[in-house]
C-alpha cells in the first residue's frame, strides 16, 4: 500500500514537473511570428508584417487600400 503511495506521488511529481518544463515552450510559441490570412487576396502574412485596418489584416497596402 505504501509502495502505491509512492507510486502515485512519483507520477503526480513526473506529470507536475512535464507541464512545467512544457510552459516555457508554450510561452514562446506566442512570442514566435503568427500566420494571418490577408482578408483581400488570402495570402498568408506574418502579424508582425501584416497592415491591421479596421481589426482586419491585409497583406500589403495595396490589399489594405492604403494610398501610398
Ligand atoms: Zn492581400
Amino acid at each position: 500500500m505504501l509502495f502505491k503511495l509512492l507510486l502515485l506521488g512519483l507520477v503526480i511529481w513526473g506529470v507536475y514537473h512535464f507541464f512545467i518544463k512544457q510552459k516555457p515552450i508554450e510561452h514562446k510559441d506566442k512570442e514566435a511570428d503568427v500566420m494571418v490570412e490577408c482578408d483581400k487576396c488570402g495570402t498568408y502574412v506574418s502579424n508582425k508584417e501584416a497592415i491591421i485596418k479596421d481589426g482586419k489584416y491585409y497583406c500589403s497596402k495595396k490589399c489594405a487600400g492604403v494610398e501610398q
